[in-house]
């Protein structure tokens, strides 16, 4: 064995390169390994076709991490104000950050933006060390650590593997850790569009039978979609020439923001939900998608790795500072009790919206229809929902308790 570490992070994703962080500048020695070279550099304005909705909590973490400016100077949209209604009624909800006394109600940021941002950030720490580009193969327990194995045979030890690395990760196969889940039948369509109306920094959705229909605010004045809708659906909507998509996209959107002007490339990604039966293994934990993959519509996905990854790191540094086995069962058993409940939550929400909105059943028209009007009505139950899409409720760890700005 070449190399032994206290902890190998398999994935330098957004999750993974996080947890890095977090683990930077203690006193474990922490080795990142990465199958693909991350994007450090793209055209000056050109957007990246894969963003993600970062909540409150996440945005606390990356400037708890000092790594907030960078992704400010690398650009990151703040949206105001979200608008969701019903397709088929009138039912409709609007939040808006004044009204719970908060600066905005969370960002937009490409993804290769926070990882490269959270990389850069890692770089800083002698006590991480990134291994890339490296695919890792299979991992073998031995009597006192695991033994990683890279795909160019070289060999490494480690007390304490994390699998970040994504929905089909090796490290939850290897493991032998169950998942449960279905396919959605559902593919999300994404692009960059241009439309004839501001966006006024605003996320907008619209519930559809077939799926929900996002458009969320560039800072170019641009407006990136997900439009999740069936299969062949999705396969015709990326065979069209842009012209026929803009036209298909401006109706499915009833023209909220005018005619679509303009569109860059697409592409789509099959959607399913997936929960890992359990977050740990000896000698092994999951974050982020390798523990759980949910539906996009609220934009929840990667937040939620955000939050396994600080729950994680605090129970790791506070297995050091009391001298307590990093790796045990016990430890690793407290993180697992923290996240699964929480995730487990936010993907049965998530999961109920989905089918809630996807029927065509009359009563259940009626009843999200009415429901909206409701949660609609100026309240604190309304103020709660708002808190809870910012990801300011619930147990948070440490690192993602939101101080303000
Ligand atoms: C259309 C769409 C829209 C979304 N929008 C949002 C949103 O608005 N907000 C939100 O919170 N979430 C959103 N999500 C979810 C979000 O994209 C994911 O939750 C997030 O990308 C997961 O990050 P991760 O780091 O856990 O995994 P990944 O991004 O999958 O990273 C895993 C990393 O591990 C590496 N890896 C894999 N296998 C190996 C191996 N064997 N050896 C070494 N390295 C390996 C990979 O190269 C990769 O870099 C969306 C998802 C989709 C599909």
């Amino acid at each position: 064995m070449s190399r032994h570490y206290d902890i190998v992070i398999v994935g330098a994703g957004m999750v993974g390169a996080a947890l890095a962080c977090m683990l930077g500048g203690s006193r474990y020695r922490v080795a990142v390994i990465e199958a693909q070279r991350p994007k450090t550099r793209w055209p000056r304005d050109s957007v990246d076709l894969r963003v993600s909705a970062i909540s409150a909590a996440s945005q606390q973490i990356f400037m708890a991490l000092d790594a907030w400016e960078r992704m400010v100077a690398l650009g990151v949209s703040p949206y105001y104000e979200m608008h969701v209604w019903d397709a088929t009624g009138n039912g409709a909800i609007h939040f808006d950050c004044a009204s719970v006394g908060e600066p905005w109600l969370g960002h937009i940021i490409e993804n290769r933006v926070i990882q490269r941002a959270l990389l850069e950030r890692m770089k800083a720490f002698d006590n991480i060390e990134l291994i890339c580009p490296a695919r890792i193969t299979t991992i073998e327990d031995e009597a006192e650590q695991v033994c990683v194995r890279l795909e160019d045979e070289d060999a490494i030890g480690a007390a304490l593997v994390v699998g970040a690395d994504g929905g089909n990760s090796r490290v939850r196969q290897q493991a032998g850790i169950a998942t449960r889940g279905w396919a959605y039948e559902q593919k999300a369509v994404v692009a960059t569009v241009a439309t004839r109306k501001p966006h006024q920094e605003t996320a907008w959705q619209r519930f559809m039978p077939d799926g929900p229909l996002a458009f969320l605010p560039l800072r170019d004045g641009r407006s990136s979609i997900v439009w999740s809708t069936a299969p062949g659906h999705a396969d015709e909507l990326l065979a069209l020439d842009d012209q026929a998509f803009c036209r298909a996209l401006g109706e499915a959107f009833e023209y909220r923001l005018g005619e679509i002007s303009g569109t860059g490339p697409r592409a789509a990604f099959p959607l399913r939900l997936r929960h890992s039966t359990r977050y740990i293994a000896p000698r092994r934990a999951l974050v982020g998608d390798a523990a759980h993959m949910i539906h996009p519509l609220a934009g929840q996905g990667v937040n939620l790795g955000f939050l396994d990854a600080a729950a994680l790191s605090e129970v790791l540094l506070d297995a050091l500072a009391q001298d307590r086995p990093f790796y045990s069962q016990g430890v690793l058993r407290r993180y697992e009790r923290w996240r699964k409940g929480d995730n487990l939550l936010t993907m049965s929400a998530m999961d109920g919206f989905k089918r809630l909105f996807g029927s065509p059943s009359l009563p259940l028209r009626l009843l999200r229809n009415t429901g909206l009007r409701l949660a609609n009505i100026e309240s604190p139950v309304k103020q709660g929902l708002i808190r809870q899409a910012m990801g300011l409720k619930g147990d948070l760890p440490r690192l993602a308790r939101w101080t303000g700005i």
